[in-house]
């Protein structure tokens, strides 16, 4: 089964850990990004937390992912966290409008990984600085409920708050078995639904985060999951999207796959044919997480492309616009690889079926 595969690579990368400090663990960054007022800066901000809920239990956390690893593995007090947060918030001058963006490798509204006292001073601070336009927070659909959702927005009336969840794909049977990520489709319908209620009186919006080609999926199957994902997203009613392409982290399942040479982080031409995809046929933004690209471990074309195209994917995340049809040679390959990887795809499942 793959809980028990991500359980046993879960406990495995634990046990190698090297301990940080919370202010190892905490760090800023400062990056042009679009708002829904259009062009504009996010500031990233990564809070030490325990680490997510989800990955500490005995399902193994998802597939591809290696949050615990950058967790304190115990809780923090809620003073050092908010002594934490304002030293990170206090080396920017905020002067245009701007996005905070604050993760916590888990979920900001579960109050066993995320401190109430702290959760309230975070947003209350936020409220009070003028240019920041919207605080943007994760959670899994589990801890999204009218009572926290009001206390937050409470909290921040003057801001635009919205909760980013991770979906990963439309397709239950991909989040189970090969994400396994522990809720379904109707979870996250339940929790869009909240946040659509509280429309009326707060400012809050939903968000949606995509995973480009989980484990044991071929690269057709990966662009044609995210964009039916993204067309679904869309119709259940959340505001925006936001795409994940897989980069291989440390101590994962899909680590462990990549090594044995039974996953590949996607094309960065798949990337393309994604974004262009929802472009033509989506109305709310979709961004492209571009964190990854062009490295060893994450999408990957080819030397003489990959800068290129990383830059061109950055600016239609700001403009929305259709990214312009270049030539390379690697471009074959990836209709190949498209064509016939369903084929090869064959090794990844018997391996699979190894497995479980
Ligand atoms: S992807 Fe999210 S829910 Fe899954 S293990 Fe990582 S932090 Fe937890
Ligand atoms: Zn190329």
């Amino acid at each position: 089964m793959m809980k028990e595969l991500a359980l046993k690579t879960r406990k495995k990368a634990i046990k190698r850990i090297r301990r940080k400090s919370p202010e190892e663990l905490a760090t800023t960054w400062c990056q042009e990004d679009l708002l829904y007022s259009g062009r504009g800066k996010a500031i990233f901000m990564i809070l030490p937390t325990r680490g997510c809920s989800w990955a500490l239990s005995q399902s193994g956390g998802c597939t591809m992912c290696s949050y615990l690893s950058d967790s304190l593995l115990e809780d923090i007090k809620a003073e050092k966290l908010n002594k934490i947060f304002i030293d990170l918030i206090s080396q920017y001058k905020i002067k245009e409008k701007t996005a905070v963006k604050i993760f916590i490798s888990g979920s900001f509204l579960n109050p066993e990984e995320f401190p109430e006292e702290s959760r309230k001073f975070i947003l209350e601070h936020l409220n009070e600085i003028d240019k920041i336009e919207e605080i943007i927070i994760e959670s899994r659909p589990e801890y999204v409920n009218k009572k926290i959702l009001i206390e937050c927005c409470n909290h921040a009336p003057n801001k635009i708050l919205e909760v980013s969840i991770g979906l990963e794909t439309a397709d239950d049977y991909t989040r189970k078995y090969k994400i396994n990520k522990g809720f379904t489709k109707k979870d996250f319908e339940r929790a869009i639904r909240t946040i659509k209620s509280l429309k009326k009186d707060f400012n809050i919006k939903s968000k949606a985060y995509i995973l480009i080609k989980p484990i044991l999926t071929s690269e057709k199957e990966a662009i044609q999951d995210a964009i039916n994902s993204a067309v679904y997203a869309e119709k259940i009613g959340v505001d925006r999207i936001s795409f994940c392409p897989s980069t291989i982290h440390k101590g994962t399942v899909m680590e462990e796959l990549w090594k044995k040479g039974s996953y590949k982080p996607p094309w960065i031409w798949s990337l393309i044919e994604i974004i262009n995809n929802t472009r033509k046929n989506l109305k709310i933004p979709t961004i492209m997480d571009t964190s990854g690209l062009g490295t060893p471990r994450g999408p990957y074309n080819c030397k003489k492309c990959n800068t290129k195209l990383k830059k061109m994917i950055i600016e239609s995340n700001l403009t929305q616009k259709i990214i312009p049809t270049i030539k390379c040679n690697c471009y074959n390959r990836w209709i190949a690889e498209k064509e016939l990887g369903n084929f090869t795809r064959s090794t990844t499942e018997i391996k699979y079926q190894a497995y479980g």
